[in-house]
């Protein structure tokens, strides 16, 4: 059985019982977990491990096949296969990297919505992102007024839903079919997709908050071209 990912479901559980299904020198393997691995442009999490006796400092996290590898400090003991553990992830700054998805992914409904423009990548780390666009031309003023179209969607408060469609249905759905749903692995199926009513909707495994406020407030750090047809933008949370 691969690891069971309570933080696909629940983005908001913090900690979890599991047990060790795998331990190796790099880390370790439980049945669940609420720790999310690397992948989608989010970083993995970070957390301790405590059991009977022990505990460890996971310093990443990772997706190794079907499983999820806790990777440990160095020097961290694992605990043994079989073992009962009390997971934690350190919630402060899971909590931010979840502010700055769900920021990352309103900024690029906006800039879609409004100048047509198309992501071509991003990345994150706790509070600070860049995205990059398919954009002829970018400026200082077109950072402001991003910025200030992004801040005012996020106040309007926003549910934002995570939820499963069946493959054949994704590749049909317009929003999807624009943040290139049809490159994802055939196999992989349902779909799971993350959509801000109202402002976007795209296949993603990350971890995101409930609703648009919970963000904040996002301020356009830097706008800059890298190229023809490839802009970047860099954002960070106001607190
Ligand atoms: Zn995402």
């Amino acid at each position: 059985m691969p690891t069971d990912d309570l933080y696909s479901r629940d983005a908001y559980l913090a900690t979890a019982e599991a047990d060790v299904i795998g331990a190796m020198e790099e880390g370790v393997v439980l049945d669940r977990t609420v720790f999310y691995p690397r992948g989608g442009g989010q970083p993995g999490d970070t957390g301790t491990i405590r059991w009977d006796g022990g505990e460890a400092r996971v310093g990443d996290t990772v997706k190794r096949g079907a499983d999820v590898l806790h990777v440990l400090e160095p020097g961290q003991p694992a605990p043994p296969t079989g073992t009962a553990v009390t997971a934690e992830v350190d919630w402060a700054r899971r909590h931010r990297l979840m502010r700055t998805h769900t920021a990352l992914h309103a900024l690029s409904g906006i800039v879609f919505t409004d100048y047509g423009a198309r992501v071509t990548g991003g990345n994150m780390e706790p509070g600070v992102a860049r995205m990059d666009f398919e954009l002829d031309s970018i400026s200082q003023e077109f950072g402001r007024e991003v910025e200030e179209k992004l801040n005012a969607a996020l106040a309007e408060d926003h549910p934002v839903h995570v939820g499963l469609l069946p493959r054949r249905q994704a590749l049909a759905d317009p929003d999807l079919i624009r943040t290139k749903v049809n490159l994802i692995p055939e196999q992989v199926d349902p779909i799971r997709v993350i959509d801000i009513e109202g402002i976007d909707k795209q296949a993603d495994g990350g971890t995101h908050v409930r609703s648009t406020a919970e963000v904040g407030t996002v301020r356009v750090v830097k706008t800059e071209s890298k190229g023809r047809g490839f802009k970047r933008m860099r954002i960070e949370l106001q607190d």
